[in-house]
């Protein structure tokens, strides 16, 4: 695209570093970025002295839970701290939660993850409550977010596609009512059989409305939970390459060493996206082992090798599931690559990449710091990807579309002199 008349810039980020360690200023006019070279000499509306500090595009989750986070507690905790118990919980709660309630737990979270630098989040919305709040609140919550975060909603089915009366006929009046993505949760049907049917339904329906599709898929210790598998197939049966992603895996890290060397490139070939979730993988699965303990997240460096497209997410915070969270992508991308033991240099820059690049391709957003992408980015108080991922900084400043939407100050500590 051209580049503007300097006077058009509405905002420029000064004396940065971007992820690869090159120096560049970036100039930001009508919300899109309109140059990334050093030495930008123009005036600008606004200016932001980046000197020294890393410039990255901004933090995405491309797997999260926001009709229930911040419900930690409610109506009581996960005492087993497996997966199915926070599943019956999350039942209870449904019963006694209303719109309201989520929409203002769901606008907390947006904006404690804006602070954090996500402007992008994929969440997945229960629609299998006959009420329809969760779908209702979420989607009116998507509309009061736009313009500072991009909230993508997927129709996921709890419960069951086959395993509840009508939730397939709810998914489709969620897609109707305007969600983005068609959902699923294979392992959790009542067999593999009627598993592998929710997977074909699902990307039947895709297909004919020309959506994406992002299943929980194989979250599980069983080595042969294999919906993946399908998933891949189904993928490419519906001519769906690059609009799927299979989130969790798990099931993978259990599998048999053989039968993954046939599953990698079939994943490949289909341009099936994984998404895994470190902190909420590392601490639900392998809950049924004594010792040696599975550590359950997905085989990420060798999905990577295969050549599919991974990013990180992050699924809870503070809800029926996961006690914790904090809404910053950089500690699950710290958690990823310690449990996928990614800490060569390369790998570690690669982990980055997976909370800032990958997703955006999965959502098929077009952020990057590139002329013509959206003007958003992240300015952080460290030099490099490495850093970040090492102290979790402050975030200086957040840029959605041009505008400035969140500023942080450096955290400093005065500490006595050593004697
Ligand atoms: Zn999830």
């Amino acid at each position: 695209m051209p580049t503007p008349a300097p006077q058009s810039f509405d905002l420029i980020v000064k004396g940065g570093l971007l992820p690869d360690g090159t120096q560049a200023d970036i100039a930001i006019a009508a919300g899109r970025i309109a140059a990334v070279e050093p030495g930008i000499t123009a005036a600008a509306a606004e200016v932001i002295d980046a000197t020294g500090k890393l410039i990255c595009p901004p933090f995405i989750d491309a797997h999260f839970h926001m009709d229930s986070t911040l419900s930690y507690g409610r109506p009581r905790i996960n005492a087993s701290g497996t997966l199915l118990e926070g599943i019956a919980l999350w039942g209870e709660l449904k019963r006694i939660q209303t719109r309201e309630d989520i929409v203002a737990r769901a606008l907390e979270y947006c904006r404690q993850a804006v602070a954090q630098g996500i402007l992008a989040i994929r969440s997945h919305v229960d629609v299998t409550d006959a009420s329809f709040n969760t779908v209702e609140a979420l989607l009116e919550v998507r509309d009061r977010v736009r313009g500072v975060m991009d909230l993508q909603l997927v129709a996921f089915p709890q419960d069951g596609w086959f395993r509840v009366p009508g939730a397939e006929a709810q998914v489709i009046r969620a897609l109707d009512a305007g969600v983005d993505v068609v959902g699923g949760i294979p392992h959790f049907e009542r067999t593999m059989a009627d598993g592998a049917a929710s997977v074909r339904a699902a990307c039947r329906l895709a297909a004919d409305r020309g959506l994406m599709v992002d299943l929980h898929c194989d979250e599980s210790d069983d080595p042969l939970s294999r919906h993946i598998e399908t998933l891949a197939a189904e993928t490419l049966a519906h001519g769906l390459q690059g609009r799927v992603a299979g989130s969790h895996l798990t099931s993978m890290h259990s599998m048999d060493n053989y039968y993954v060397s046939k599953l990698l490139p079939l994943i490949a070939e289909s341009g099936v996206a994984a998404i895994p979730n470190p902190l909420i993988n590392i601490t639900l699965q392998g809950r049924h082992d004594s010792y040696p303990k599975r550590r359950g997240m997905t085989r990420v460096p060798e999905l990577l090798a295969a050549g599919v497209t991974v990013a990180f997410g992050q699924d809870c915070v503070k809800d029926p599931w996961y006690p914790l969270g904090s809404g910053d992508m950089l500690d699950v991308a710290h958690m990823g690559l310690h449990v996928a033991m990614m800490t060569a240099p390369a790998q570690m820059r690669r982990c980055f990449t997976m909370v800032t690049e990958s997703p955006a391709q999965i959502m098929g957003l077009d952020f990057g710091l590139r002329p013509g992408a959206r003007g958003s980015l992240v300015v952080l108080d460290c030099p490099d990807p490495v850093e970040a991922l090492r102290l979790r900084p402050a975030r200086l400043a957040v840029v959605s579309d041009g505008r400035v939407v969140a500023r942080g100050q450096p955290r400093v500590t005065q500490v006595v002199p050593f004697g």
